[in-house]
């Protein structure tokens, strides 16, 4: 097969997820064959610039040959073996190890699983069972946000609150119910402070709790950002206010870190960005950098205990645990700590992202409401930034600048209307001015 034919082959056997696969046959699409740090490169040699890095989960860039190493040496040793019947291995031995010493000091369990999807689904099945195991089993209610993403499994679907994909399918599932997003550009009212509408915005979980009763609800699940709604960043008073009200009312509190953990936010993990505690935490993406499909959920010792207590947890996944990813995650993290990456998004290439990419995006006519946490950035297209009017059809202006960057040999994502940036973690200064002078052209 030539290299020009990959295109074509593509659309006669391969159906993309998120895609409209008649216009993708109809269009082409561009093939990928080589990444190298913050860049990839397609068939026909050009090199392009991943503000995405990936799926927003290359976080220590492509290329890294020790990843490649380990996970040949894993291939050759042990190649598979599951953890279900009285098994173990070293590799996942070594990850849990290493994931408690990376994560919060009451957090050192970890339930595996093979992508943020199988977290948020097992993370469903968790909740339910930690209170059936205390004696509540009518504590079954889950609470996400609407335009909150958590993934395209049934479960993770209904939880999400993307009305799309509710629409094709049925959704949500009995028992998950969703309150509104705290986005204060569009949902505050005039002259509200920031800081007052996060605590009206948390306040609505509140209002929800006392309508379903909290002895029917076993968890509120959030992302700390929400990244593929829009890169809407809470203001700071939200999360505080919603782990009082979670506490209060007896309720799990699950920060959905898929995207925003790993150094995603200049932290470890996005909650403590966020300055929030929760009890579970979901993982996939940056776990590995996505080198191969592995997720975790993590779990507190106090929903560990709980789960200790009700037997067995009817629950697991032939690749939790898969040696390969558990060795690849494990020296991703290695690499995480080894190179101070986490801390030089926090010190360093995060606030000068920040300050760029605001100098960059604030003076256009049709941006508004630019904004930057660590290395997840967004600002939106609105038609009237006086009356913080959107255009009309939101989402198809931001589609037309996604692919006025993709010509231009830049990646970004269009969130609807809202445009978001998440470059590897390991993206310099220098590099982070050129992708902005992409951008700005
Ligand atoms: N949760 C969050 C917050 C996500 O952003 C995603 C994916 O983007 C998922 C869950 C689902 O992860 P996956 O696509 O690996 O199933």
């Amino acid at each position: 097969m030539s290299k020009k034919d990959y295109s074509k082959q593509d659309a006669k056997h391969h159906l993309h997820p998120f895609s409209d696969n008649a216009a993708l046959a109809r269009d082409g699409v561009r093939v990928m064959v080589k990444g190298k740090g913050i860049y990839v490169y397609d068939d026909e040699g050009n090199e392009i610039i991943d503000g995405m890095a990936g799926l927003w989960c290359v976080n220590i860039g492509y290329g890294r040959k020790e990843l490649a190493r380990v996970a040949k040496k894993q291939m050759d040793e042990l190649p598979f073996y599951n953890t279900f019947f009285k098994t173990t291995h070293p590799a996942v031995v070594e990850l849990s190890a290493k994931l408690s010493e990376v994560a919060p000091a009451n957090f050192n369990h970890v339930f595996y699983t093979g992508s943020g999807s199988e977290s948020v689904d097992t993370m469903m099945r968790m909740v339910r069972h930690y209170w059936a195991s205390l004696g509540k089993p009518s504590k079954k209610i889950i609470i996400g946000r609407w335009n909150g993403y958590h993934g395209s499994t049934i479960g993770g679907a209904s939880l999400g609150g993307m009305k799309g994909m509710h629409a094709q399918g049925d959704l949500p599932i009995a028992n998950v119910v969703h309150i509104e997003q705290p986005w204060y550009y569009g949902l505050a009212k005039d002259g509200e402070s920031a800081d007052d509408f996060g605590i009206r915005a948390a306040n609505w979980l509140e209002e929800k709790i006392n309508e379903i009763g909290a002895d029917k609800i076993a968890a509120f699940v959030g992302e700390p950002i929400q990244g593929a709604g829009g890169v809407i960043i809470p203001p700071k008073t939200y999360w505080p206010r919603i782990e009082e009200i979670c506490r209060k009312h007896d309720i799990l509190l699950v920060a959905d870190e898929v995207i925003c953990g790993f150094g995603r936010t200049g932290h470890w993990f996005g909650h403590q960005a966020m300055g929030f505690k929760p009890d579970i935490i979901t993982t996939a993406k940056g776990l590995s950098s996505g080198y191969l499909p592995i997720g975790a959920v993590l779990v507190s010792d106090k929903v560990t205990e709980g789960l200790l207590a009700g037997g067995e947890f009817n629950h697991g996944f032939t690749y939790a645990g898969h040696p390969v990813a558990a060795a690849v995650a494990q020296k991703n993290l290695e690499i995480l700590q080894d190179e101070g990456i986490v801390d030089r998004v926090h010190d360093k290439i995060g606030p000068y992202m920040q300050k760029r990419w605001h100098e960059t995006f604030s003076k256009f006519k049709y941006v508004d409401d630019v904004r930057c946490e660590g290395l997840i950035c967004g600002f939106t297209l609105v038609k009237d930034k006086a009356t913080r009017e959107l255009f009309p059809d939101f989402g198809t202006t931001g589609l037309m600048c996604r692919d006025i960057f993709f010509k231009h040999n830049l990646i970004m994502r269009a969130c609807g209307d809202h445009m978001v940036a998440a470059p590897p973690l390991v993206i310099t200064k220098k590099e982070i001015d050129t992708m902005l002078a992409i951008a700005a052209k």
